[in-house]
């Protein structure tokens, strides 16, 4: 049995469970976190089928894609993103910046895609359960701003929405920010909305009951 196999198939059976009990036509993409892990780890996974992987540095995420350069791996960026930094990012060309957090970065990376003459995959990320300590636009301007940069940018391609769950024990709470996030997910699809990004080690079933079809596991994913 390889390293990461008894565990990554337990976790998927729970995603299985959830996903047949929530809506069983939903597909939910899973995007290994492997900000925790190292090349190693990462080929560890891939060797058992998982090509989605997700960093939240950019540097990180250079180093590893370098590393792994003969695989055929989709790198998510998952973390802030600085301005000096979004042209070594897109130099990695990752399969969907996630977390693009305001208009005015949306515009920053456009400039450098229309330099570069591509197109970058996005999604805006929604601070849901408006806590300080997160990035994201607060849900009640998140269609504004998704369509802003529909309108402004044409070189960057929004496929959605991320949000990370609300920081606490209480269940309730963490619902009801995946479900605002959800809302503001449904009214976007009109637009071209595809990804609803969100759960994470500690909430996924809870996501998925609530519309998501896009996973981010890190921690758990890589426990041994
Ligand atoms: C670290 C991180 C994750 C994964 O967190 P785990 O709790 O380890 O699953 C998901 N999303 C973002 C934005 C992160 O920074």
């Amino acid at each position: 049995m390889k390293r990461y196999e008894e565990n990554f198939d337990k976790i998927l059976q729970r995603i299985e469970k959830a996903r047949i009990e929530a809506n069983e036509y939903n597909i939910v993409n899973i995007i290994a976190v492997s900000k925790y892990s190292s090349a190693d780890d990462i080929k560890d996974l891939y060797n058992i089928g998982q090509r989605a992987f997700g960093e939240n540095k950019v540097q990180d995420l250079k180093l590893k894609a370098l590393d792994l350069e003969d695989l055929p791996i989709q790198w998510h960026f998952i973390g802030r993103l600085q301005k000096n930094k979004i042209n070594t990012l897109l130099d990695l060309s990752p399969t969907l910046i996630q977390s693009c957090d305001s208009l005015e970065l949306a515009k920053e990376i456009d400039k450098r895609a229309k330099i570069k003459n591509i197109s970058v995959d996005i999604l805006l990320q929604v601070n849901s359960a408006k806590e300080e300590s997160k990035a994201g636009v607060y849900p009640e301007y998140a269609i504004e701003t998704y369509l802003n940069i529909q309108e402004n940018c044409s070189f960057v391609n929004l496929k959605g929405i991320m949000s990370i769950g609300a920081h606490t024990d209480d269940k309730k709470e963490i619902q009801k920010s995946f479900e605002k996030t959800y809302y503001i997910f449904e009214k976007l699809k009109q637009n071209g909305a595809k990804y609803c990004s969100m759960g994470m080690s500690s909430d996924f079933e809870t996501a998925i009951k609530c519309g998501s079809n896009m996973l981010r596991l890190g921690s758990t994913i890589f426990k041994t």
